[in-house]
């Protein structure tokens, strides 16, 4: 990748740079982390303003350098990041562009682009986490529509969405990763129980689903019958390979913010607590640098990222974690106190190495896909 911008990409960036300094004034105060009709309404919100303003399809339809100066300009900014949207514009949306039909993309792909519609993704099972393949949530033909039954577990948003991406095994007699399939489920379905699960920091954000005879249109498959794990590939690695790289901008911004803070109270003094925001910065910008790598690379190969992600995934989780630790050093005593910054995003920090598969997944996956290692048994 060409790490030089062009006169185009400059130009884009000055023009959406002035795009934020007028609209931003203009939102709606935040709703509270726990009012997920107020966030579903502000999140979908700000995804249509970017839509209207010619913004809306730069995650899937810009080149990888406009994109990345997308979420740099909108990060420093302080733009509202995708949210209730996550799942629907930065990977269910990009599985179908990537794998669906024609039709299915014009069914599906603008509403999520215009922020009409939120997904969430239906993987987990209380039985099948990191060996996802093993999931049991039976898929029975029947005439034009599939009868589900099953449940899934830690579903985000799944309160608030409209379709679910869902994995469910068409063929239990087939060897377990070729008898599954990916279905979009309209989570209005008769016979969908939604039970919210309520996290260490407080928040509902993801839930038990429950499916109960759920009648799903044979139409709904994206990819053939028991062809689903090589389509669930291909969601995970735009959920692990591109997905998070808004978030590193953001750290990047708290990572100054802390900085600043700890020139404030003091703490700036103690060598030990800059050495390891100076660590920080050097991982922070090194992982900006793997992001632009990833991005540039997914492109080259049509889109979809590769493997790469697992590294990048690995890594930022790790970062991230040490990120708000380093947060908690510099508030001293108030890293109690869940109302100062930081405090919150330090709890939810530590879902970060499990979410999208956990550290010790991802570390096998570049034990045997890049360093060639024998699979562990
Ligand atoms: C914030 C958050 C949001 C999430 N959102 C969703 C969502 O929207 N939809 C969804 O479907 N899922 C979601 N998940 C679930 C997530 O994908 C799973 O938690 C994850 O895949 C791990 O599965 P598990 O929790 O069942 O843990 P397990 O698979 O039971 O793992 C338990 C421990 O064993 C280790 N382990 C397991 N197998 C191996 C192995 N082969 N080698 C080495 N170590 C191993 C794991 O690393 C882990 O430490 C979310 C999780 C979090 C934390």
């Amino acid at each position: 990748m060409d790490l030089a911008h062009t006169p185009e990409e400059e130009e884009f960036r000055a023009r959406l740079r002035a795009w934020l300094g007028q609209v931003l004034p203009t939102l709606p105060p935040k709703p509270s982390p726990d009012d997920w009709p107020g966030r579903r309404a502000y999140d979908l919100g700000w995804q249509r303003m970017l839509y209207d303003a010619g913004y809306g399809e730069v995650h899937w339809d810009a080149s990888p350098t406009t994109r990345l100066i997308f979420l740099e300009e909108t990060e420093k900014a302080g733009a509202p990041y995708v949210g209730a949207g996550f799942v629907g514009l930065l990977h269910a949306g990009p599985t179908i562009a990537a794998e669906g039909t024609a039709e299915q993309r014009e069914r599906w792909l603008p509403p999520i682009l215009r922020g009409d519609q939120v997904w969430c993704q239906g993987f987990s099972e209380p039985d099948a986490g990191s060996d996802l393949a093993a999931l049991r949530t039976r898929a029975r033909r029947d005439g034009d529509d599939y009868v589900v039954t099953g449940s899934k577990i830690w579903t985000s948003h799944a309160e608030v969405a409209d379709w679910c991406e869902l994995l469910v095994r068409t063929d239990p007699d087939a060897p377990k990763h070729r008898g599954i399939s990916w279905l979009a489920m309209p989570m209005d379905a008769p016979g969908v129980t939604v039970r919210p699960l309520k996290t260490l920091a407080g928040s509902t954000e993801f839930a038990e689903v429950f499916l109960d005879e759920v009648r799903v249109p044979v139409a709904n498959r994206v990819g053939d019958e028991n062809d689903g794990w090589r389509v669930t590939m291909v969601t995970l690695s735009f959920e692990r390979g591109t997905a998070f790289v808004g978030e590193v901008v953001a750290c990047r911004r708290a990572l100054r913010e802390l900085a600043v803070e700890a020139r404030k109270n003091g703490r700036w003094d103690d060598p030990v607590l800059r050495r390891r925001l100076g660590r920080l910065n050097a991982q922070f910008k090194a992982l900006w640098r793997l992001t632009q790598w990833n991005v540039s690379e997914a492109e080259l190969s049509g889109g979809v990222p590769g493997v790469g992600g697992s590294v990048f995934k690995l890594r930022y989780s790790h970062a991230r974690q040490e990120l708000y630790d380093a947060a908690a050093d510099v508030l001293g005593p108030q890293a109690l106190d869940l109302d100062r910054p930081w405090v919150l995003d330090r709890l939810s920090s530590l879902s970060y190495t499990i979410a999208a598969g956990t550290s010790q997944i991802q570390r096998n996956i570049v034990a045997e896909r890049i360093l060639g290692l024998p699979k562990g048994r």
